[in-house]
């Protein structure tokens, strides 16, 4: 296949094509991005028949900030026929055999999500054809690959695959997280969608286990801190505003109206340090490089605000950054992660793991 499909946040086009143009260079594997403003996705056309795959492949999806979802598509269908679209569909998918999963989705635009009607019941006559022809299994299965068909304008589709263990497991890389009525703000999905998207289900309950200890800066209203209490922990939240009385009367929160980059954690057994405040990105990164040369924390979770410009080039450079700091101090075992999130705004979010070798 020639083209890479990748789905981004609307107005987020410039920051994912210039991250695959930087990564697929990286790779010697050559191309060029198309892509318009607003349209929640970025299409990267290799040179060379076949190099998608390599992509999709060797690019980890995790490692890519802007996209949250990728796969490898043949040429774009136009101008489909309304009497009969699937057998295209099923054509330009020939070379796909055996997927464990069909996915019917669009970008994440307004104008787009007017299709989804028709993508639902468009499913079903397109998975049944797929099934005969042997590119789809009878029977779902998540260790195949994942079929993709992006309805981009009606008519209008890219057609391809994606491997289950480098894909979103989300429809369009969406998680569909629901909003709880007791929680104080709705930063509190940002958190919840973190900590789904950085942690392994299987290692949640180890890694988010009830009375570990947390810190909290820019705690305020306490979105976040409601979902380290909800999951049991004890949380030192830190900001000169109001918390929400009922996170207080939890009785699992401290209050400490202090400067965010002034604190230190009176006890040192703190498991997850997160932060939201709403500050220069570098000044963050600092912030947290010095908690993580301190040794105060194991995990952390925080923002990086995204400044107005070249915001993949100074994203990619606080991160290198950070990695340069923590290795010059003696810090190497280490794992660090940064996506946009599905509910992340104009920031991102990042997660670093200090000595993941030593266990939770
Ligand atoms: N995560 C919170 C939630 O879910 O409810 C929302 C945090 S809000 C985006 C940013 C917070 O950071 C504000 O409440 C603000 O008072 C706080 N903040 C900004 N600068 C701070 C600082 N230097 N020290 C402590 N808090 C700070």
């Amino acid at each position: 296949m020639i083209n890479l499909f990748l789905f981004c946040r609307a107005g987020y086009e410039k920051e994912c094509a210039a991250e695959i143009q930087h990564r697929a260079a990286e790779l010697d594997i050559g191309g060029f991005v198309k892509t318009n403003n607003n349209d929640a996705y970025v299409i990267f056309q290799c040179f060379q028949d076949g190099d998608a795959e390599l992509l999709a492949k060797k690019i980890s999806l995790d490692s890519l900030i802007f996209a949250r979802q990728m796969f490898a598509a043949a040429q774009l269908l136009k101008s489909l026929p309304e009497a009969d679209r699937v057998s295209p569909i099923v054509d330009a998918l020939s070379e796909v055999s055996k997927a464990g999963e069909l996915r019917v989705e669009t970008p994440d635009t307004n104008e787009a999500k007017e299709l989804s009607n028709f993508c639902r019941k468009f499913t079903v006559p397109l998975r049944q054809a797929l099934k005969r022809s042997g590119s789809l299994l009878e029977k779902e299965n998540p260790k195949r690959p994942i079929i993709h068909v992006c309805f981009v304008a009606s008519g209008t589709a890219y057609v391809g695959y994606s491997l289950s263990h480098n894909s979103s497991p989300h429809y369009r890389g969406i998680p569909r997280l629901k909003m709880a009525a007791d929680a104080p703000s709705r930063s509190t999905l940002k958190l919840d969608e973190a900590f789904i998207h950085f942690i392994p289900k299987d290692e949640q309950e180890q890694r988010l286990r009830s009375g570990l200890n947390a810190v909290d800066l820019g705690a305020c209203p306490g979105g976040w801190t409601y979902q380290l209490v909800r999951r049991g922990m004890f949380v030192a939240a830190v900001d000169n505003g109001p918390m929400n009385e009922d996170l207080m009367n939890t009785g699992q929160v401290k209050h400490y109206m202090a400067d965010g980059f002034r604190f230190e954690p009176p006890r040192k057994n703190i498991y997850w340090l997160v932060c939201d405040m709403v500050e220069k990105p570098s000044r963050v990164a600092e912030l947290i490089e010095a908690w993580a040369i301190n040794g105060w924390f194991k995990e952390a979770i925080f923002n990086l605000k995204l400044p107005m410009k070249s915001r993949y080039k100074e994203v990619s450079q606080i991160l290198a950054t950070m990695q340069e700091i923590l290795t010059e101090n003696g810090i190497e075992d280490f794992h660090l992660a940064c996506k946009h999130l599905y509910h992340d705004r104009d920031e991102v979010t990042v997660h670093l793991w200090l000595r993941p070798e030593t266990g939770f």
